[in-house]
């Protein structure tokens, strides 16, 4: 196995958790990174940066309770010292990430990276908790969906990589929870937005916010009339946390997201309304089993954490808005802290 050698962990002075995200340098588990730092655990960041980025966490590196892991969890992954919780988020989210050329190695992560993060949970004797997905649902037939319904995942089809991928790490956390005693969170993700998304990255709000922006066609997929249900990225790390921090025996699987079902085309049309943009909004292909619907039934959460999503999608487009116009270089941060359009 990769052994990570960590200079011996300064576990002195920070009284709380060795937490190790695996996919800290991506889209949410920069977001966890930095809230696991803000209540004082030591955090080891473990990437192989493929669809993450460096510059995510760059701020951090030079934390003393940080340290930074470069490895694959398709790998098998020894730390020296004691880790009491793992986080594993590594696999591209993403389906123009994860599908096409990439889908085998999306297997692999999803299944090979549980298996191998699940036997450092056994090792450690460490909580672990899956970002599983509202894939598992496929393209569901009930709704909005609870935790009980089995899916409708097409497993010949482009999409399986992940969904499947997904679905057998949730059958490994719950074997490695019934035959070795681990505890385990399984969360089941539904779609989440934010500061951070890569530019490039291809899901719907970063792509139709940077297509707003720079004025090009904002692409629909299919005719629009598809829907998800969005949730701001604070709400959904409060809710890893809270997950993480449940009692010791429970296990979910659970469902993370915002019920705020919106259509494809609402929300075009949101964001270039919000944007002041005068792109097209055009139609393109639509994906082959691109789910119709999709909506939490997050009562299960609201019971065991007293969880609710408190971000509405108005503020969270604002906010996205308004990082993406900096990383485009449309704005730049003013000298009073107030971003300004940056002069051509
Ligand atoms: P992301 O692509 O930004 O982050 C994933 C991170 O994992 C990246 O930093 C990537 O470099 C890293 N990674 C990928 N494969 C790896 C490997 N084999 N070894 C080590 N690192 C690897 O995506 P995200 O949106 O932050 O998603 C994080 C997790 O949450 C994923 O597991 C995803 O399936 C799950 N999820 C996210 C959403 C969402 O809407 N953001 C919804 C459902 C589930
Ligand atoms: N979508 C779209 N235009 C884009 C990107 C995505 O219409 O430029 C659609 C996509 O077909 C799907 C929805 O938006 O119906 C959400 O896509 P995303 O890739 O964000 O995530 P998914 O929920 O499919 O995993």
């Amino acid at each position: 196995p990769k052994t990570i050698a960590l200079p011996e962990l300064r576990r002195h002075g920070h009284p709380m958790a060795v937490v190790l995200v695996a996919g800290g340098g991506g889209f949410l588990g920069s977001y966890l990174c930095r809230a696991l730092l803000r209540a004082g655990n030591v955090v080891l960041c473990l990437d192989n940066y493929s669809t993450g980025r460096e510059d995510n966490v760059r701020d951090l590196f030079a934390r003393s309770n940080f340290y930074r892991i470069d490895a694959d969890i398709t790998g098998p992954i020894s730390v020296n010292g004691k880790v009491d919780q793992i986080y594993n988020l590594a696999c591209p989210a993403s389906p123009a990430a994860y599908g096409g050329r990439e889908a085998v190695s999306t297997t692999k992560t999803c299944v090979l990276g549980a298996l191998n993060l699940l036997e450092l949970a056994k090792a450690h004797r460490a909580t672990i908790l899956q970002a599983s997905t509202s894939e598992v649902y496929g393209d569901p037939t009930v709704h909005p969906q609870p935790e009980s319904y089995r899916g409708n995942v097409n497993c010949t089809g482009p999409r399986a990589c992940y969904d499947e991928g997904k679905r057998c790490a949730e059958s490994l956390f719950f074997d490695y929870h019934r035959n070795e005693g681990i505890a385990i969170r399984v969360v089941r993700i539904f779609n989440t937005y934010g500061p951070r998304m890569g530019v490039t990255d291809g899901r719907v709000v970063s792509n139709f916010i940077c297509q707003a922006l720079e004025g090009d066609d904002v692409t629909i997929y299919g005719d629009g009339s598809q829907t998800r249900s969005l949730c701001y990225v604070d709400d959904c790390i409060d809710f890893l946390l809270r997950a993480m921090n449940a009692e010791q025996d429970f296990t979910g699987p659970v469902n993370c997201g915002n019920p705020g079902e919106i259509t494809v085309e609402q929300l075009a049309r949101t964001i270039v309304e919000k944007t002041g943009s005068r792109s097209r909004i055009v139609h393109r292909p639509l994906p082959v089993d691109d789910p119709r619907r999709r909506c939490p039934d997050i009562s299960l959460a609201r019971e065991h954490f007293g969880w609710t999503p408190r971000v509405s999608l108005g503020d969270g487009l604002a906010t996205t808005i308004d990082y993406f116009r900096v990383i485009l270089g449309l704005w730049k941060i003013g000298p009073d802290g107030i971003l300004e359009p940056v002069r051509r």
